[in-house]
């Protein structure tokens, strides 16, 4: 599988809210930036059939309205599957109202495109030979908020989303060839993992570390952690 980090920073960041794509077509987390990023880095963004959301904060999903209209504007006719939480399609919704209060008919707009939106509380779906699983991560009082597993061919990359560290979090990395993990603050909280944490899980699995702060980065860049990749906006593995 072929992972590309498009977004690897936190909203303190001067790097793109953290997302990632799987084969140029699953994409995961579409928050603030992330539609210019995919630009830059020259991804088609009409191949682009699934996004999984992990949890309805901003800098998740702030970005989904565009990629919504563009699809539509362009007359797109490739199906694209929105997942996520409970209440994803109302606060789409919203952000249409605010930020398109001219558009009369955002359900048009989502059928023109050929874009659903599937809510789920559990996902475990065969999908265009993926299997994609969700997984309940603890992220405070955000609830629920998920990460995902996708595998194909025997290989798989889990994806933390937000997460403080969490026997999921265990769970991914003892099971996943790469583990895409979140490193937001320079410290451990109820929200988010630290570096401490990350250096400890990297003792027990392959880690890419994504959602940094610019402190964090650098915190994470003078430990020299073996078996760690510091994510930069663009970078490619092969899975
Ligand atoms: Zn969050």
């Amino acid at each position: 599988m072929k992972l590309q980090l498009i977004g690897t920073g936190s909203i303190t960041a001067p790097q793109t809210s953290a997302s990632s794509l799987i084969n140029d077509h699953i994409l995961i987390d579409c928050g603030t930036g992330v539609i210019k990023e995919l630009l830059k880095q020259q991804v088609n963004i009409f191949n682009i059939d699934i996004i999984l959301i992990t949890h309805l904060h901003a800098d998740h999903f702030f970005d989904l309205p565009y990629i919504v209209l563009l699809r539509s504007f362009n007359q797109i006719t490739n199906n694209l599957k929105i997942y996520g939480p409970k209440n994803l399609k109302k606060v789409v919704n919203t952000l249409f109202e605010i930020g398109y209060a001219d558009l009369e008919d955002v359900e048009k707009i989502f059928s023109d495109g050929n874009t659903s939106i599937v809510e789920f509380d559990n996902l475990e779906e065969e999908i265009d030979g993926y299997l994609i699983k969700s997984i309940l991560v603890e992220h405070g009082k955000t609830k629920p908020s998920y990460g995902y597993i996708i595998e194909k061919n025997g290989k798989s990359i889990g994806f933390s989303g937000d997460s403080c560290y969490c026997q999921t979090i265990d769970y991914l990395v003892d099971s996943c060839d790469v583990s895409v993990l979140e490193c937001s603050f320079p410290y451990n909280s109820e929200e988010h993992m630290g570096p401490e944490t990350i250096e400890q899980l990297a003792k027990k699995g392959k880690i890419a570390v994504t959602h940094m702060s610019l402190y964090t980065r650098e915190k994470l860049e003078k430990k020299n952690i073996d078996n760690l990749i510091i994510g930069k906006d663009g970078d490619i593995f092969h899975i």
